[in-house]
């Protein structure tokens, strides 16, 4: 990992320049940070489930049609993905009120929405990450019209889509934060998702129980952070027989 040039450091993940032009790879930390840098720690094994996680959703959203960066895994923390211009805007769907819509508008969490909702974020550390509307977004620059139908377009049809495969394995899928970049090809701009999609940005509940199993077991010290991480990819059925390790623990051959 050292040897591969760094271009950027976020909170959860490391950016490495690609083996080719036009690619990156995406390495995927432990460290987890909440309410805008405030709380942080580390969830061991948190980047292992992320990594596998998300390159399982993007991957079945790619056979759908719905264009991601996503390329491929490389191993246990590390995917290939494509270069893209980041759209600097947090792109939120929720279904059930919970997290900041039911603070700002005072909606009791497990409120079912009556039909799913789209937000939009300015992605600035600096202010917190502030909720702006389209007429800011278009106003400012930082996407066009275009963009957004497109943006809105993808987020609905991904929302159907993991609504419907958590639900198939018991988990509602309350909200979860897409981002989007732009791709150029040789004779095209295409708009695709770009990040990951793993509880680290969606709220998971356990449709029978609604035992959280995202990142609000972080957010809300609920304990067993890990645990609940873990249980979504073995209800997906991604996870490997013992679990996944990624360190070289002496093993006992017999
Ligand atoms: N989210 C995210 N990154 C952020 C803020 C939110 O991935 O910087 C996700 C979060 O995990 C949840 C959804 O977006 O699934 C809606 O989050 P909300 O606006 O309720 O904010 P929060 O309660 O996380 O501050």
């Amino acid at each position: 990992m050292s040897r591969r040039r760094q271009i950027y450091e976020g909170k959860a993940k490391v950016l490495f320049e690609g083996p080719e032009p036009g690619t990156l790879v995406q390495y995927f930390k432990d460290d987890a940070s909440a309410f805008n840098n405030q709380k942080r720690g580390t969830i061991t094994g948190k980047g292992v489930l992320n990594n596998r996680i998300s390159e399982y959703l993007m991957s079945r959203l790619a056979e759908i049609g719905i264009p991601t960066h996503f390329v491929r895994r490389l191993n246990m923390r590390e995917q290939l993905v494509r270069e893209v211009e980041i759209i600097p805007i947090g792109v939120v769907v929720r279904n059930i009120a919970a997290g900041s819509l039911s603070e700002r508008l005072g909606i009791a969490e497990g409120t079912a929405l009556p039909r799913s909702i789209i937000e939009y974020y300015l992605k600035k550390d600096e202010l917190g990450d502030p909720l702006v509307s389209e007429e800011h977004i278009t106003a400012f620059g930082w996407a066009s019209t275009h963009d957004l139908d497109e943006i809105v377009q993808i987020a609905l049809r991904v929302n159907d889509f993991l609504t419907g495969l958590f639900l198939g394995i018991s988990i509602r899928l309350i909200d979860f934060k897409l981002e989007f970049g732009r791709l150029y090809t040789d004779d095209e701009v295409r708009i695709v998702i770009a990040d990951e999609i793993s509880p680290d940005n969606c709220r998971l509940w356990d449709a029978r129980t609604n035992e959280k199993m995202d990142k609000d077991r972080f957010r809300q010290d609920l304990g067993r952070v890990e645990e609940g991480y873990r249980e979504v990819a073995r209800r997906l059925g991604i996870l490997p027989e013992g679990g996944p390790v990624d360190f070289k623990a002496p093993r006992l051959v017999q």
